[in-house]
Protein backbone atom coordinates (compact mmCIF):
# COMPACT_ATOMS: atom_id res chain seq x y z
CA UNK A 1 0.00 0.00 0.00
CA UNK A 2 1.01 3.40 -0.62
CA UNK A 3 2.93 5.67 1.98
CA UNK A 4 0.01 8.64 2.88
CA UNK A 5 0.60 11.86 0.97
CA UNK A 6 -0.53 13.87 4.48
CA UNK A 7 -0.73 12.08 7.76
CA UNK A 8 -2.02 13.74 11.12
CA UNK A 9 -1.10 11.26 14.15
CA UNK A 10 -2.75 11.92 17.11
CA UNK A 11 -3.14 15.91 16.99
CA UNK A 12 -4.46 17.92 20.09
CA UNK A 13 -5.83 20.73 21.02
CA UNK A 14 -7.33 22.40 24.06
CA UNK A 15 -9.34 25.77 24.40
CA UNK A 16 -9.25 27.33 27.86
CA UNK A 17 -9.42 24.09 29.42
CA UNK A 18 -12.49 22.25 27.22
CA UNK A 19 -10.60 19.67 24.65
CA UNK A 20 -11.03 20.63 20.63
CA UNK A 21 -9.46 17.81 19.18
CA UNK A 22 -8.83 15.06 21.22
CA UNK A 23 -5.86 12.58 19.50
CA UNK A 24 -6.88 13.18 15.51
CA UNK A 25 -5.41 10.64 13.07
CA UNK A 26 -5.81 11.12 9.84
CA UNK A 27 -3.97 9.61 6.31
CA UNK A 28 -4.59 11.12 2.89
CA UNK A 29 -3.71 9.73 -0.61
CA UNK A 30 -2.09 11.95 -3.01
CA UNK A 31 -4.41 13.62 -5.28
CA UNK A 32 -7.27 12.74 -3.21
CA UNK A 33 -10.21 15.17 -1.73
CA UNK A 34 -11.17 14.48 2.09
CA UNK A 35 -14.46 16.12 3.21
CA UNK A 36 -14.32 16.71 7.36
CA UNK A 37 -17.97 16.81 7.69
CA UNK A 38 -19.26 17.76 11.07
CA UNK A 39 -21.50 20.38 13.12
CA UNK A 40 -20.65 23.64 14.23
CA UNK A 41 -18.08 23.87 16.47
CA UNK A 42 -17.03 20.29 16.58
CA UNK A 43 -12.81 21.34 15.69
CA UNK A 44 -13.04 21.37 11.79
CA UNK A 45 -11.88 24.49 11.23
CA UNK A 46 -9.04 24.13 14.31
CA UNK A 47 -7.72 21.02 12.43
CA UNK A 48 -7.04 22.89 9.20
CA UNK A 49 -5.44 25.58 11.07
CA UNK A 50 -3.26 23.45 12.75
CA UNK A 51 -2.13 21.92 9.31
CA UNK A 52 -1.70 25.39 7.52
CA UNK A 53 0.11 26.42 10.77
CA UNK A 54 -2.24 29.42 11.71
CA UNK A 55 -2.71 27.33 15.21
CA UNK A 56 -0.32 25.57 17.39
CA UNK A 57 -1.39 21.97 17.70
CA UNK A 58 -0.77 21.08 21.87
CA UNK A 59 0.95 17.49 20.71
CA UNK A 60 0.70 15.43 17.53
CA UNK A 61 2.63 15.12 14.00
CA UNK A 62 1.42 16.31 11.01
CA UNK A 63 3.94 14.96 8.00
CA UNK A 64 3.53 16.17 4.78
CA UNK A 65 5.15 13.79 2.13
CA UNK A 66 7.26 12.48 4.87
CA UNK A 67 8.25 15.61 5.84
CA UNK A 68 7.00 16.28 9.77
CA UNK A 69 5.53 20.30 9.05
CA UNK A 70 4.79 20.57 12.32
CA UNK A 71 7.08 22.99 13.65
CA UNK A 72 7.60 25.11 10.20
CA UNK A 73 6.22 28.49 9.90
CA UNK A 74 2.93 28.83 7.78
CA UNK A 75 4.66 29.86 4.73
CA UNK A 76 7.07 26.84 4.70
CA UNK A 77 4.61 24.28 4.80
CA UNK A 78 3.62 24.23 1.35
CA UNK A 79 -0.29 24.58 2.37
CA UNK A 80 -2.87 27.01 1.02
CA UNK A 81 -6.23 27.65 2.37
CA UNK A 82 -9.43 28.72 1.50
CA UNK A 83 -11.29 30.64 3.81
CA UNK A 84 -15.70 30.75 4.25
CA UNK A 85 -14.73 34.76 3.22
CA UNK A 86 -12.48 36.09 0.96
CA UNK A 87 -10.37 37.76 2.55
CA UNK A 88 -8.83 39.39 -0.22
CA UNK A 89 -6.74 42.55 -0.57
CA UNK A 90 -8.85 45.29 -0.94
CA UNK A 91 -6.96 47.46 -2.43
CA UNK A 92 -5.52 45.19 -4.95
CA UNK A 93 -7.19 43.81 -8.41
CA UNK A 94 -7.93 40.25 -8.73
CA UNK A 95 -4.28 39.89 -10.82
CA UNK A 96 -2.59 41.74 -8.02
CA UNK A 97 -4.46 39.45 -5.16
CA UNK A 98 -3.32 35.73 -7.35
CA UNK A 99 0.36 37.80 -7.63
CA UNK A 100 0.71 38.53 -3.88
CA UNK A 101 1.96 35.87 -2.70
CA UNK A 102 4.48 35.20 -5.88
CA UNK A 103 5.98 38.47 -4.70
CA UNK A 104 6.28 37.95 -1.47
CA UNK A 105 8.17 34.68 -2.81
CA UNK A 106 10.48 36.54 -5.08
CA UNK A 107 9.24 35.02 -8.15
CA UNK A 108 10.17 37.22 -10.86
CA UNK A 109 8.36 39.23 -12.64
CA UNK A 110 7.99 36.55 -16.05
CA UNK A 111 7.61 33.39 -13.90
CA UNK A 112 4.81 35.68 -11.83
CA UNK A 113 2.85 36.65 -15.06
CA UNK A 114 3.46 33.03 -16.20
CA UNK A 115 1.71 31.43 -13.65
CA UNK A 116 -0.81 34.44 -13.21
CA UNK A 117 -2.11 33.97 -16.85
CA UNK A 118 -2.47 29.96 -16.23
CA UNK A 119 -4.54 30.77 -12.33
CA UNK A 120 -6.68 33.43 -14.39
CA UNK A 121 -7.60 31.33 -16.91
CA UNK A 122 -8.22 27.81 -14.50
CA UNK A 123 -10.78 30.09 -12.64
CA UNK A 124 -12.32 31.66 -15.54
CA UNK A 125 -11.42 34.97 -14.69
CA UNK A 126 -9.58 36.19 -17.29
CA UNK A 127 -12.08 39.31 -18.25
CA UNK A 128 -11.72 40.44 -14.40
CA UNK A 129 -8.04 40.85 -14.20
CA UNK A 130 -8.09 44.74 -13.82
CA UNK A 131 -11.31 44.38 -11.43
CA UNK A 132 -11.04 44.72 -7.26
CA UNK A 133 -12.45 42.64 -5.14
CA UNK A 134 -15.92 44.76 -4.17
CA UNK A 135 -16.89 44.82 -7.82
CA UNK A 136 -17.02 40.84 -8.31
CA UNK A 137 -19.90 38.45 -7.21
CA UNK A 138 -19.24 36.35 -3.90
CA UNK A 139 -18.67 33.30 -6.00
CA UNK A 140 -16.06 35.43 -8.28
CA UNK A 141 -14.45 36.58 -5.10
CA UNK A 142 -13.65 32.89 -3.47
CA UNK A 143 -12.36 31.67 -7.69
CA UNK A 144 -9.86 34.40 -6.86
CA UNK A 145 -9.08 33.28 -3.19
CA UNK A 146 -8.82 29.76 -4.68
CA UNK A 147 -6.10 30.82 -7.66
CA UNK A 148 -4.40 32.60 -5.35
CA UNK A 149 -4.13 29.86 -2.50
CA UNK A 150 -2.86 27.99 -5.63
CA UNK A 151 -0.38 30.30 -7.02
CA UNK A 152 2.64 28.88 -4.94
CA UNK A 153 2.17 25.77 -5.85
CA UNK A 154 1.07 24.18 -2.59
CA UNK A 155 1.03 20.62 -1.80
CA UNK A 156 -1.91 20.51 0.07
CA UNK A 157 -5.42 22.67 -0.58
CA UNK A 158 -7.37 23.23 2.53
CA UNK A 159 -10.53 24.62 1.63
CA UNK A 160 -12.83 25.92 4.86
CA UNK A 161 -16.48 26.36 4.00
CA UNK A 162 -16.06 27.76 0.80
CA UNK A 163 -18.89 27.84 -0.62
CA UNK A 164 -21.09 28.48 2.63
CA UNK A 165 -21.44 32.33 2.21
CA UNK A 166 -22.97 31.92 -1.27
CA UNK A 167 -26.18 31.77 -2.92
CA UNK A 168 -27.58 28.15 -3.27
CA UNK A 169 -27.12 28.37 -7.32
CA UNK A 170 -23.74 29.92 -7.36
CA UNK A 171 -22.96 27.47 -4.53
CA UNK A 172 -23.55 24.63 -6.83
CA UNK A 173 -21.20 25.40 -10.01
CA UNK A 174 -18.56 26.43 -7.67
CA UNK A 175 -18.54 22.88 -5.78
CA UNK A 176 -18.13 21.25 -9.66
CA UNK A 177 -15.80 23.93 -10.83
CA UNK A 178 -14.10 23.42 -7.40
CA UNK A 179 -14.13 19.03 -8.02
CA UNK A 180 -12.43 20.31 -11.57
CA UNK A 181 -9.67 22.04 -10.77
CA UNK A 182 -8.99 19.74 -7.87
CA UNK A 183 -8.94 16.54 -10.31
CA UNK A 184 -7.30 18.44 -13.15
CA UNK A 185 -4.34 19.98 -10.76
CA UNK A 186 -4.49 16.29 -8.85
CA UNK A 187 -4.23 18.40 -6.07
CA UNK A 188 -4.57 16.90 -2.31
CA UNK A 189 -7.78 18.37 -0.85
CA UNK A 190 -9.13 18.96 2.58
CA UNK A 191 -12.83 20.53 2.21
CA UNK A 192 -14.62 21.37 5.34
CA UNK A 193 -18.14 21.84 5.05
CA UNK A 194 -21.51 20.81 7.53
CA UNK A 195 -23.39 20.52 4.66
CA UNK A 196 -23.96 16.76 3.44
CA UNK A 197 -25.51 17.34 0.48
CA UNK A 198 -22.17 18.96 -1.00
CA UNK A 199 -19.76 16.67 1.03
CA UNK A 200 -21.48 13.28 -0.92
CA UNK A 201 -21.55 14.98 -3.88
CA UNK A 202 -17.91 16.35 -3.72
CA UNK A 203 -15.63 13.63 -1.89
CA UNK A 204 -13.63 10.68 -2.49
CA UNK A 205 -13.82 10.22 1.21
CA UNK A 206 -15.75 11.23 4.09
CA UNK A 207 -14.88 11.97 7.37
CA UNK A 208 -17.50 13.00 10.17
CA UNK A 209 -16.44 14.45 12.84
CA UNK A 210 -17.84 15.20 16.38
CA UNK A 211 -16.55 17.22 19.39
CA UNK A 212 -13.62 17.08 18.79
CA UNK A 213 -13.29 13.21 16.77
CA UNK A 214 -13.33 12.01 13.61
CA UNK A 215 -16.42 8.74 14.10
CA UNK A 216 -16.00 7.65 10.94
CA UNK A 217 -14.09 7.57 7.63
CA UNK A 218 -15.17 5.94 4.69
CA UNK A 219 -16.58 6.41 1.05
CA UNK A 220 -19.58 8.67 0.26
CA UNK A 221 -21.71 5.39 -0.68
CA UNK A 222 -20.41 3.44 2.85
CA UNK A 223 -21.12 6.26 5.44
CA UNK A 224 -24.61 6.48 3.93
CA UNK A 225 -25.70 3.01 3.65
CA UNK A 226 -23.82 1.81 6.42
CA UNK A 227 -23.33 4.55 9.10
CA UNK A 228 -21.77 2.87 12.28
CA UNK A 229 -23.29 5.12 14.81
CA UNK A 230 -27.17 6.98 15.31
CA UNK A 231 -24.75 10.49 14.72
CA UNK A 232 -23.50 9.62 11.43
CA UNK A 233 -27.06 8.44 10.09
CA UNK A 234 -28.71 11.26 11.49
CA UNK A 235 -25.97 13.78 10.17
CA UNK A 236 -25.47 11.68 6.40
CA UNK A 237 -29.29 11.78 6.29
CA UNK A 238 -29.62 8.45 5.94
CA UNK A 239 -33.01 7.88 7.35
CA UNK A 240 -34.90 10.27 4.69
P1 LIG B 1 -15.89 24.24 13.52
O1 LIG B 1 -15.00 24.80 12.46
O2 LIG B 1 -16.12 22.78 13.40
O3 LIG B 1 -17.19 24.99 13.59
P2 LIG B 1 -13.92 25.29 15.36
O4 LIG B 1 -12.70 24.52 15.07
O5 LIG B 1 -14.01 26.66 14.80
O6 LIG B 1 -15.19 24.44 14.94
O7 LIG B 1 -14.11 25.41 16.91
C1 LIG B 1 -14.11 24.30 17.77
C2 LIG B 1 -14.26 24.76 19.20
O8 LIG B 1 -13.10 25.46 19.60
C3 LIG B 1 -15.43 25.70 19.43
O9 LIG B 1 -16.01 25.40 20.66
C4 LIG B 1 -14.77 27.05 19.46
O10 LIG B 1 -15.51 27.94 20.25
C5 LIG B 1 -13.41 26.75 20.06
N1 LIG B 1 -12.36 27.67 19.59
C6 LIG B 1 -11.90 27.76 18.33
N2 LIG B 1 -10.92 28.68 18.23
C7 LIG B 1 -10.76 29.19 19.48
C8 LIG B 1 -9.88 30.17 20.05
N3 LIG B 1 -8.99 30.82 19.32
N4 LIG B 1 -10.01 30.41 21.37
C9 LIG B 1 -10.90 29.75 22.14
N5 LIG B 1 -11.75 28.82 21.66
C10 LIG B 1 -11.69 28.53 20.36
MG1 LIG C 1 -15.32 26.31 11.07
Amino acid sequence: MNASYLELQGIRKTFGGSIVLDNVDLSIQEGELVTLLGPSGCGKSTLLRCIAGLTEPDGGRILLGRKDIASLPPRNREVGMVFQSYALFPNLTVYGNIEYGLKMRGVDKAERQRRCEELLALVDLEEKRGAYPQQLSGGQQQRVALARSLAVQPKVLLLDEPLSALDAKIRKNLRSEIRDIQKKLNMTTIFVTHDQEEALTLSDRICIMNNGHIVQDGTPETLYSRPRTEFVARFMGSYN
